[in-house]
């Protein structure tokens, strides 16, 4: 029976273009989990999009002098193009400005009020002292009082990473006129998280399979449970579904509560344009499917606890959660089963950063290399674990030496012999022992690969992976096919049969991890189709006649199985190409001398 799984992918928030360090902890794991799932014969839907709302946008918006919708229209088309050149096979990547991701949030926002899970609370809010109208958060600005920063903003600290209220500041100042702002009381909208902590409690306690940081650190939290803010002063977000709300530019539902209902507006979006609305309960209320998030690690509680609570009071209610009469009547939404955090990526031993040019952006990074050679990179050397280094230094020496040198060198050597010599796949005599055994070590890869991937392994899984290729190239310099077929053609035939086969195998267990090349050799071994491809974009006009962008594509095509290879004999090969490029020592130092012009 195949499984539904859900692939739920962090929200690239569209403030600027993405460097390499915000795909490669959940964009290029989440997308390696897809296609493994896939391939496996799985229904899995993989759901984001652009997070758009939020004062970052906005500050953007008014040092260019435009709209927050301007600069959300034109990150949204620059990240999708990213994770498109990437190869991230999004079932449905949208963004949270869409009329759709507004209705569910309201959605989701006036079930929890009705049900008591949202309260009112008064707060001191701030006002100026010369107009008397709101004053926003960002526009405030004092001494943090965590870590003495003169600059902290009112709604959080660059410096420390703090998130802060404006009544926090210390020597708090308007940025407008410079005057100290006037706090009066002001109403808010809490979700009561303390009111789902026993429930949060048993649940994570049950959740055995989690990585262990992630599941003490939302234990942790559960101890010093806080009603938390779901609005702020601001005019740029989804409106308060509240009749007294409705004509209100100063208050709107606060960035990070819409952002999480993104995972189920996403996927109710697929649904809508593939003409299936309901299409989306199979994995939301249908209590077989396992939800697996991916994100990094300065996100997990909201995965592991906010989210969830949102969940549970939400349950099967509302306009969207109700299926009456149908096959999910009063069936709750799904809690995540697996919140799969990933560490930080450092670059040359510095944190990223774009001010100080300690930064490559994914679009500059895809115009010099390939998609593939990226997410070898991440995949092999990248912080699933702990915290990780990118070196242009060592980005060359495991292309050069891993890439290139290990899986590019088995399937250059064996498809141009072959090409050459018998242009199809050469009929085999019988096999010997050692036909035999690297023949049944590379199958068993399909095995020992599937089960790390499927444990979200990824790093384990891809070295496996390499390992085997490692041993086809073992045995051909043992067999030795280029001089065996001066003396013995038939030998030589076998030999290369038995590697190809092996090749062949090795490009379907490739295939999550390195999509461009293995589609690329799946075509020199002759074969037709995709093997897991392509992507596309589609253009989605909703109902108040505005159109949006969504990376998509026809998964359900694809030729590809998780099976060992049964590549026939006697099929015509294609003239073949290396897989990968071999990168030029000098690439180092022209990249870090890049580096150093941006930071001028
Ligand atoms: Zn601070």
């Amino acid at each position: 029976m195949p499984e539904h799984i859900l692939v739920a992918v962090a929200w690239p928030y569209a403030n600027g273009p993405r460097h390499i360090g915000h795909v490669a902890g959940f964009g290029v794991p989440a997308d390696i989990f897809a296609r493994y799932h896939r391939l496996r014969g799985n229904r899995v839907l993989m759901i984001s999009g652009t997070d758009e709302h939020g004062t970052p946008i906005t500050l953007v918006a008014d040092k260019e002098g435009t709209t927050p919708q301007a600069i959300a229209d034109r990150y949204n088309k620059i990240i999708g193009d990213d994770l498109y050149n990437l190869g991230l096979s999004y079932d449905t990547f949208t963004r949270t400005t869409t009329a759709n991701h507004y209705a569910v949030t309201q959605d989701i926002f006036r079930t929890l009020y009705e049900r008591g899970y949202i309260i009112r609370q008064e707060t001191l809010g701030a006002f100026s002292a010369t107009t008397g109208r709101t004053l926003p958060d960002r526009y405030i600005e004092g001494t943090c009082p965590i870590c003495g920063y003169d600059e902290a903003r009112g709604d959080q600290c660059d410096n420390c990473g703090s998130q802060l209220d404006p009544t926090d500041l210390i020597n708090p100042r308007s940025k407008v006129d410079g005057q100290p702002p006037v706090f009066k009381p002001t109403e808010h909208f809490f979700l009561d998280l303390p009111a789902f902590a026993e429930q949060l409690r048993t649940w994570i306690d049950q959740q055995g399979h989690w990585r262990p940081n992630v599941r003490n650190f939302s234990l942790n939290f559960l101890k010093d449970l806080k009603p938390r803010a779901i609005t702020r002063d601001l005019e740029w977000g989804v409106p308060i579904p509240l009749p007294e709300y409705a004509n209100r530019d100063d208050k709107k539902i606060y960035v990070w509560f819409d952002a999480v209902i993104g995972y189920l507006s996403a996927s109710i979006e697929w649904a809508i344009n593939r003409g299936e609305p309901d299409a989306w309960r199979e994995w939301w209320q249908n209590p077989d499917s396992r939800h697996f998030y991916f994100m990094g690690k300065d996100n997990i509680v909201f995965h592991t606890v906010i989210w969830p609570a949102m969940l549970l009071g939400y349950g099967a209610g509302g306009q969207y959660g109700a299926n009456p009469g149908g096959k999910y009547d009063g069936i709750p939404l799904q809690l995540p089963y697996n919140v799969v955090s990933s560490e930080f990526l450092t670059m040359e031993g510095k944190k990223f950063s774009s001010s100080r040019g300690i930064v490559i952006y994914v679009n500059d990074f895809l115009s010099r290399y390939d998609a593939d050679a990226l997410r070898y990179f991440l995949t092999i050397a990248g912080p699933e674990n702990q915290d990780t280094d990118f070196t242009w230094a060592e980005f060359v020496r495991r292309n050069n030496d891993e890439l290139v040198a290990t899986w590019g060198n088995l399937v250059n050597r064996t498809l141009s012999n072959v090409y050459k010599n018998f242009g199809s796949v050469p009929q085999p005599g019988p096999l010997t022992a050692a036909d035999e055994q690297v023949l049944a070590e590379v199958t068993g890869g399909i095995a020992t690969v599937g089960e790390l991937l499927a444990g979200a392994r990824f790093k384990a899984a891809l070295s496996e992976a390499m390992r085997l290729a490692a041993q086809v190239n073992i045995y051909l310099s043992e067999q030795e096919p280029w001089k065996v077929i001066k003396s013995d053609r038939e030998r030589a035939a076998t030999i290369w049969y038995v590697a190809l086969r092996c090749v062949d195998t090795l490009k379907i267990i490739f295939t999550p991890f390195l999509p461009f090349s293995s589609q690329r050799l799946h075509e020199y071994l002759g074969y037709d189709g995709y093997i897991a491809g392509p992507l596309r974009f589609q253009d989605v006009t909703e109902a108040d006649g505005r159109t949006h962008r969504v990376l998509t594509g026809d998964y359900d095509q694809w030729v590809g199985r998780w099976e060992p290879s049964a590549l026939p004999v006697g099929q015509a090969l294609r003239q073949p190409q290396p897989l990968f490029k071999k990168l030029d020592e000098a690439v180092v130092e022209e990249e870090l001398a890049r580096m150093q012009s941006r930071a001028k």
